[in-house]
């Protein structure tokens, strides 16, 4: 089928071909037969076929018109999945599903748009499960701790909402054509019951943005001067004392629940974004 045709860089293709990695992927699903699974750009369908042969109900979402056209014949005649044709950051995915809650989602995402996929994901409803193979360096990123290098927002936006690990390195060679980078999959559970409101998600969200676009600066002077936010002065060091943080703290060292704590404390009068 598409192996003729040319893969689109524009849409990330680099397809998954060595078939222990492909199997370890789609074994990391812990969905079980009739239970929904919801797959991020299918491609090639080289996860696609391992799900579609545990019965679980499957449904694809791809952007490429022929990719697209190709799985919906190959599975026309199969009642457990369903073809989406579209982009999925732009779709409604939880009225793909009826129960978006019990949903677990995987995908070998294109780099471009991983954090951006990662975020939707992250959203409120959560879904059940997601394993996702992404760029190692990316990887990297969200499993870093504070105090390290690379920890920074997409760490703390992860770590408030979900549960990260590591299921396994994928190498470039693992790929056609090959990327120029290693990926790692990984498992990211959102937390259950959820520790943020959608609006208090929303309020972290702009302080971390705001605290690690300004990575070298102190803590206090990020609140009191960041113009993106909006903390009421006077309170600044009240509440800083009071959740015990130094106002000569980098970003860097605060912690997830430091962040959370912060937003709710100084952030409450700041329009939701
Ligand atoms: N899952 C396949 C595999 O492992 O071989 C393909 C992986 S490839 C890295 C990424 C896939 O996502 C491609 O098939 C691409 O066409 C598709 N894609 C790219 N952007 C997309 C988007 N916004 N929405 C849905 N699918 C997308």
């Amino acid at each position: 089928m598409a192996a003729r045709r040319r893969p689109k860089r524009s849409l990330g293709q680099n397809f998954l071909v060595d078939p222990n990695l492909q199997r370890k992927i789609a074994g990391a699903v812990r969905a079980g037969e009739d239970e929904p699974v919801l797959e991020i750009g299918p491609g090639r369908g080289a996860l696609t076929g391992h799900l579609v042969d545990r019965r679980v109900r499957l449904t694809v979402v791809e952007l490429d018109d022929e990719l697209a056209a190709e799985l919906a014949s190959r599975y026309e005649a199969d009642a457990h999945v369903t073809v989406v044709h579209g982009d999925v950051l732009s779709l409604d995915l939880a009225s793909l599903g009826s129960e978006w809650g019990r949903t677990t989602i995987v995908g070998n995402i294109p780099y471009n748009i991983t954090t951006p996929i990662i975020f939707r994901l992250l959203r409120l409803p959560y879904p059940r499960d997601i394993v996702l193979t992404v760029q190692a360096e990316v990887a990297g990123r969200i499993l870093a701790g504070p105090g390290t290098r690379t920890y920074g927002a997409l760490s703390v936006g992860v770590g408030l909402h979900a549960r990260p690990s590591r299921i396994c390195r994928v190498p470039r060679s693992a790929f056609r054509p090959v990327p120029r980078v290693d990926s790692v999959a990984m498992r990211i559970t959102p937390r259950s019951p959820p520790r943020l409101t959608r609006t208090a998600a929303a309020r972290v969200r702009v302080l971390t943005r705001a605290a690690f676009s300004w990575r070298r600066k102190q803590l206090g002077t990020i609140l009191a001067r960041h113009p993106d936010l909006r903390c009421p002065r006077g309170r600044i060091e009240d509440v800083l004392a009071g959740l015990g943080l130094a106002p000569a703290l980098r970003p860097e060292r605060l912690s997830p629940e430091d962040f959370m704590a912060l937003a709710a404390a100084l952030l409450e009068d700041q329009p939701a974004p």
